[in-house]
């Protein structure tokens, strides 16, 4: 049965969003806003992952860790003539911090699509063949809506590996993690991609012991390698993490304590049992699309993501589904809000009748650590690729935070930008960034690569002095120079 009156004779919206994660979110505030009729269907909590239990509850926690962390660094506080008293926190305070954040964030979202007239429909949304939605509400009342178009944003759950078992105390992912509801003395962190390294940073900052295993050759694999050695190099061995790579965490057994067995990663070998006090499982995220019933719409899914082209259409066979979009992590394209977010308008103004792609190359990525780490672009690797197949040579320069006034100033010398270019046209292909406000110096470079800017157009841009901004004009500057003229 179709329920409600229809917006333009046919459909009872013009667009249903399913998830109302920050994909879906945006999709929706957009379509809104731009007149559209929009219905989104959230199943848990409105702001999805990043802001109930990603981004926005860790970004509080290494707030108020970072704050300890800085405090209690008499080393550091000293090279400025400062003694501080012993530093105390209070963990409940400092995860009410979180809480309550996400409680406004959340309530700001919600009430942003209210008021931009979207329609918020509480309940679980299923694919019911072509333009239909299935609504299943918690009372078990099923209603079905016809929609002009669809677009799927259910997102992405934690990724528990065979073998690991979770009890949500003990042993738990980054979905419990957020609520600091405990202190561990001892903690065994799964992973060194961005969240593990993010809550090893908040762990050591409050005065827990961590063990970072990590199954691939080297800890924090998905980073670039020289960004990559001297991160490590002050985030883990600087911390006395202990960082165990190549061994695999095989079987986890929550507890008091919780058991850990160790396997070399190439033999499967048991090589060592460990006993810790809690284990955060952060090894990765799975897409959320088992019981969308694509089948319906025939569409198959790749481990689960559902193959999307640029334009955010999905796909079925390589060929696109009418009225059918996909944004978000169930995308498995750069996992982040902001990549979610930008899906999600390009979606609509497809929708609109406004042809847009997105370009995930000018997507910049970063990691909240102290420290922090960021980058856009092309890797290396890809970047000599793509250099190989299009016959041009690569350049590289690096640029050093122990060479700018500001870092200095604040006693914040290591730190390391690297620049990848075209040295035929100057084009900036990507940067590496590991230094103090990392995240933040990487935009420029990617309102650059957005443009495809060259090197020799950026050079003269005035960046304001003394300030970080300056480690990328030092890079540019050097870059030039190897310009063909
Ligand atoms: C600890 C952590 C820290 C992070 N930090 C950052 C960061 O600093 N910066 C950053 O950019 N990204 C960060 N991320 C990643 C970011 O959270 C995700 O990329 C982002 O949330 C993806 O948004 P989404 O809209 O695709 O999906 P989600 O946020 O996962 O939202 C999907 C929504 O769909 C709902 N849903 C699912 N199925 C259905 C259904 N059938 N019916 C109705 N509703 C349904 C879900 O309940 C959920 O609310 C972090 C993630 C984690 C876990």
């Amino acid at each position: 049965m179709s329920q409600g009156t229809s917006s333009n004779g046919s459909f009872d919206f013009d667009v249903i969003v399913i998830g109302a994660g920050y994909g879906g979110f945006d999709a929706a505030k957009h379509a809104a806003e731009h007149g559209l009729k929009v219905a989104i269907v959230e199943s848990r909590d409105m702001g999805g992952t990043c802001v109930n239990r990603g981004c926005v509850p860790s970004k509080a926690l290494l707030a108020a860790s970072g704050r300890v962390r800085e405090l209690a660094d008499a080393e550091h506080l000293a090279g400025f003539g400062i003694h501080a008293a012993p530093v105390r926190f209070e963990r409940q305070k400092i995860a009410d911090h979180a809480n309550q954040l996400v409680a406004t964030i959340r309530t700001n979202l919600t009430k942003a699509l209210e008021r931009a007239g979207a329609t918020i429909l509480l309940g679980k949304g299923r694919l019911d063949g072509a333009q239909r939605v299935a609504v299943r509400e918690a009372s078990g009342v099923e209603r079905v809506y016809a929609a002009r178009d669809v677009i799927i944003a259910t997102g992405s759950d934690p990724f528990v590996p065979p073998g690991i078992e979770t009890d949500g105390r003990t042993v738990f992912t980054s979905d419990e993690a957020v609520s600091l509801e405990w202190l561990p003395r001892w903690i065994a962190i799964i992973g060194s991609g961005y969240i593990g390294l993010e809550f090893a940073d908040v762990y050591t900052a409050l005065g827990c012991e961590v063990t970072m295993v990590e199954a691939l050759d080297k800890v924090m694999p998905t980073f670039d390698p020289d960004i990559a050695k001297i991160a490590a190099r002050h985030l883990i061995e600087g911390r006395d993490i202990d960082a165990r790579s190549g061994v695999l965490a095989r079987k986890i057994t929550p507890g008091c304590p919780v058991k850990i067995e160790l396997a070399d990663m190439k033999t499967k070998e048991l090589v060592e049992t460990l006993e810790v006090d809690a284990v955060l499982v952060a090894t990765g995220r799975v897409p959320v699309s088992k019981d969308l019933n694509l089948a319906s719409v025939g569409v198959e899914t790749n481990r689960g993501f559902i193959p999307v082209d640029d334009q955010m259409r999905v796909l079925a066979g390589g060929e696109p589904v009418a009225n059918l979009w996909a944004v978000g992590d169930v995308t498995g394209k750069m996992m982040l809000a902001h990549t979610a977010a930008a899906q999600g308008a390009v979606a609509i103004d497809n929708i609109l009748g406004h042809p847009r792609s997105i370009d995930y190359r000018s997507i910049p990525a970063a990691t909240f650590t102290h420290p922090e780490i960021s980058s856009v672009g092309l890797s290396e690797a890809d970047a000599k690729a793509l250099a190989a197949q299009d016959g041009f040579e690569l350049g590289s320069v690096r640029s050093y935070f122990k060479a700018n006034s500001k870092a200095l100033a604040e006693l914040e010398g290591e730190g390391l930008m690297k620049l990848l270019f075209n040295k035929a046209t100057g084009e900036v292909l990507g940067a590496h960034i590991y230094g103090l406000h990392a995240a933040d110096l990487i935009q420029e470079i990617a309102n650059a690569v957005a443009r495809r800017q060259s090197v020799k157009q950026l050079v003269n841009e005035v960046h304001t002095h003394p300030t970080l901004s300056e480690v990328v004009e030092v890079a540019y500057k050097q870059a030039v120079q190897q310009v063909a003229a």
